[in-house]
């Protein structure tokens, strides 16, 4: 029998009403003749709203104790859901974490996926049940700890369960009907994707598209999950298929660039003359990385005095404050002259696997943002994207201009 798992972000069961939308969706795929595990997540600002009474009661608190609380949001959907389908007649029952289990490591607050046993899930299919697993949690086997998977985790719980009960799609229902080449609120003529590639897909994640967990996608393509992205809002009788994330094999028209992305998340810090000789590159970032501080793009350039140089680089925004102490600290090692920073800028990408086979891409980028008075503080590439710094004033502007420039806005 063919096997399914059906992920509800928290918008989708926001309110018991919500629910009962959801348990409809999900009777129809049972009828349909679906074997159905289903994950779901908080109700929408309750992670929010659990994460604000532990910071409340200790601003350095325990871990584990953060993962007991926050893990409760799910706990309840879980349930609630597993009520309202057996409601309209469909038997089910709830799953935590630890019961089914999904065993992570234990970095509590962020632990990974490290095994799931999908054989009690499975079990449950035998009679005829739909399992309803609380998305986000799982459990470090010799602490026997609650763990949580990092915000947005329930994105990965669906695709690890998918993949550990050897699901033929996961199906991730959120508030919008598929990928979209870029925020529609930010361009209205983005359109929706009838096909992303999982490499895409990561690199959209990565660069700022909010619509999926990074390591969702990570968890797809390693086990090559057919992976849905659509909306809860449909008509449970009449849904709408919404964005394939799949192999690059099974997209018979590709694009040379897919999609725009934008993160507004990016800090620069730029260290004024640098003495100019090997090793340099080493103390600046080293430090750093020992403090676990990803530096994401870099460039180095000479500095006015034609004698020494200036290394640009950003972190995300959270890390910008211990980056600028943690150099300031390592100065007279590091020897530069001055440490600048900077919030006020974003980073836009364009990304796409056409791109491999596609010289100049990137360049036609830059001459259509320089016509349009749009200055580039730093750039990088790799090989299915490319991504430019800019000041943050010019989001709008730049995202659209790269959007048309690529062919991307509807007709
Ligand atoms: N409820 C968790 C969060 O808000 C997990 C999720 O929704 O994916 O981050
Ligand atoms: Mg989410």
């Amino acid at each position: 029998m063919a096997r399914l798992v059906m992920k509800f972000g928290g918008t989708s069961v926001a309110s018991v009403e919500r629910i009962r939308n959801v348990a409809r969706h999900v009777k129809r795929e049972v009828d349909a003749g679906f074997e159905v595990a289903v994950v779901v997540s908080a109700m929408s600002g309750k992670t929010n709203e659990l994460v604000g009474w532990v910071e409340d009661a200790s601003k350095l608190h325990d871990k584990r104790e953060y993962d007991a609380v926050v893990a409760s949001g799910e706990q309840v959907t879980s349930g609630l859901l597993a009520i309202a389908l057996q409601e309209i007649g469909v038997p089910a029952r709830s799953w935590q974490g630890w019961q089914i289990p999904v065993e992570t490591s234990d970095a509590h607050g962020s632990a990974r996926i490290e095994n799931i046993d999908g054989s009690r899930i499975v079990e449950g299919f035998s009679r005829k049940e739909v399992a309803v697993v609380a998305g986000f949690q799982g459990v470090h086997a010799a602490s026997g700890r609650i763990t949580t998977l990092g915000r947005g985790g329930s994105d990965t719980s669906a695709v690890a369960i998918a993949a550990a009960i050897h699901a033929d799609r996961c199906d991730i229902y959120t508030d919008v009907d598929g990928v979209y080449t870029t925020d529609p609120r930010i361009v209205p003529k983005a359109r929706r994707l009838d096909r992303v590639a999982f490499e895409e897909m990561l690199e959209m994640a990565s660069l700022g598209a909010k619509v999926l967990q990074v390591r969702s996608v990570e968890v797809a393509m390693v086990h090559k999950i057919k992976t849905f992205v659509r909306s809860s809002f449909d008509d449970p009788a009449d849904p709408k298929p919404g964005t394939l994330i799949c192999d690059e094999e099974d997209i018979l028209e590709q694009q040379v660039v897919t999609g725009i992305a934008f993160s507004k998340d990016e800090a620069q810090i730029t260290l004024r003359r640098v003495a100019d000789k090997p090793g340099v590159a080493a103390a600046i970032f080293g430090p750093l990385a020992d403090a676990n501080i990803n530096v994401d793009m870099i460039i180095q350039v000479v500095s006015d005095d034609q004698k020494t140089t200036d290394m640009t680089f950003t972190v995300v925004t959270a890390d910008f404050e211990r980056a600028k102490a943690l150099l300031e600290k390592h100065k007279a090692e590091i020897a530069f002259g001055e440490l600048q920073g900077a919030t006020d800028v974003v980073k836009i990408s364009a990304i796409g696997i056409g791109m491999r086979s596609h010289a100049g891409i990137a360049a036609r980028a830059f001459k259509a943002l320089a016509d349009k008075g749009i200055n580039i503080r730093a750039i990088t590439t790799s090989e299915i994207k490319f991504s430019v710094l800019i000041d943050k004033d010019y989001t709008e502007l730049a995202v659209r201009t790269l959007h048309s420039l690529y062919g991307l806005d509807k007709a």
